[in-house]
């Protein structure tokens, strides 16, 4: 398996550093025949050639089995016409990356993590509110007078089907439950036609439970009864938001872990930004783009048919479980004493313990 490594801006370069360590212990303990490829995009590809996502790394992406990407800030990027490109943007759009796959769980010994969440948020990717994805030409968020300003939501049919397959493709592996949420009776063309193909599926889906919830009374729920839900089916502003939230409850925005994945092609990409604020303090913490790669993981194992993959994806959950739970091993952010390299360590020495080897994961 060829995997691409991005680095990305700011905390990029240090996250995926000691991901990348943990990774190949990972390789070497299962067999795993991985081989790596760096590609500088972001920051470090301007200062190399003027770009921030030359075309030459688009096409190393799509010629990949799978990339792990860093996070990229775009703060200090020059403007598009002089070469400063949307890196994850470009990638989402180049690899067809529809679905925006982002769980959050609550794992014991974390502070200030909700108990009984568990959820694997199933986000659409290339439409809805986003005013730089839903047009042919010219932005979705406009002022027709200086005193009024709209913005278009984007909605299709097709899009919506894709989204919603993998909802109840995910859920089927998972505790056979999905919650489609919107505001329908507010947005009733839109969350109306999302709705109209989740039900779709769920009636081709009958051992999966299925509701519609509407987001309002999903950010309370979330956070009042998190165990009533499993895969959250959402269009794409919402999700972001819904995420975030979740992410919070299991305990920070450290632990925010991503897929983003299409038919083809699927990049590991943690779920927070770059955090310029913590940039070179060693302190970030690496468990979201950790969490990302093991989730990159088990898509290669489902669609290669490689057990072993879906059994290191487990290993990574286990070990991160197990060091997250220790207040020395964790970084600041959730409270502990460890270090961006310290806490990375602790992971890939419980990844490579012979104990986590022989129990797999939960
Ligand atoms: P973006 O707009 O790129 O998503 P953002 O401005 O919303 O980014 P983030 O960079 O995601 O914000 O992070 C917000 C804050 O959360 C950071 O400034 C940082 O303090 C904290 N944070 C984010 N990621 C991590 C991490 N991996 N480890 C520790 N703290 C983090």
């Amino acid at each position: 398996m060829h995997i691409v490594v991005m680095p990305g801006d700011d905390i990029g370069p240090e996250i995926t550093a000691v991901t990348m360590t943990m990774l190949e212990a990972v390789n070497r303990a299962y067999s795993l025949g991985m081989k790596f490829e760096t590609v500088d995009v972001g920051m470090a590809s301007f200062r190399k050639c003027g770009n921030t996502m030359p075309e030459a790394a688009v096409q190393k992406a799509l010629d990949a089995d799978g990339v792990i990407l860093g996070p990229c800030g775009m703060t200090l990027y020059p403007p598009r016409e002089e070469g400063g490109i949307n890196v994850p943007g470009t990638i989402r759009k180049r690899l067809e990356l529809y679905a925006n796959l982002r769980p959050a769980r609550s794992r014991p010994g974390v502070p200030n993590a909700r108990p009984g969440l568990d959820v694997l948020i199933a986000r659409e990717n290339t439409e809805g509110f986003y005013a730089d994805r839903n047009m042919h030409m010219g932005i979705a968020d406009f002022m027709p007078t200086e005193d009024v300003a709209l913005s278009i939501r984007k909605i299709t049919r097709e899009g919506s089907r894709r989204i919603a397959k993998v909802a109840f493709e995910y859920a089927a592996r998972r505790r056979k439950n999905v919650s489609a949420v919107g505001k329908q009776h507010v947005l009733q063309m839109t969350d109306g036609l999302f709705m109209s193909e989740a039900y779709k599926l769920a009636e081709q889906h009958k051992d999966i439970a299925f509701r519609e919830v509407d987001i309002d009374a999903m950010a309370a729920d979330i956070y009042t009864r998190p165990q009533r839900y499993d895969v959250i089916l959402i269009t794409n502003m919402f999700g972001d938001i819904l995420s975030n939230e979740a992410v919070a409850l299991s305990g920070g925005l450290g632990l925010a872990a991503a897929l983003n994945m299409g038919d083809k092609h699927a990049i590991a990409n943690a779920g927070h930004g770059s955090a310029p604020d913590l940039v070179g303090k060693g302190v970030a913490n690496p468990s979201g783009l950790m969490l990302s790669v093991a989730m990159l993981l088990e898509w290669l194992g489902a669609r290669h048919n490689k057990p072993a993959y879906v059994e290191a994806s487990k290993a990574i959950e286990a070990a991160l479980d197990s060091a997250l739970a220790d207040a020395q091993a964790r970084t600041p952010d959730l409270g502990g004493r460890g270090t961006t390299t310290s806490f990375a360590q602790a992971v890939t020495a419980r990844v490579d313990s012979g104990e986590l080897l022989a129990t797999g994961a939960r």
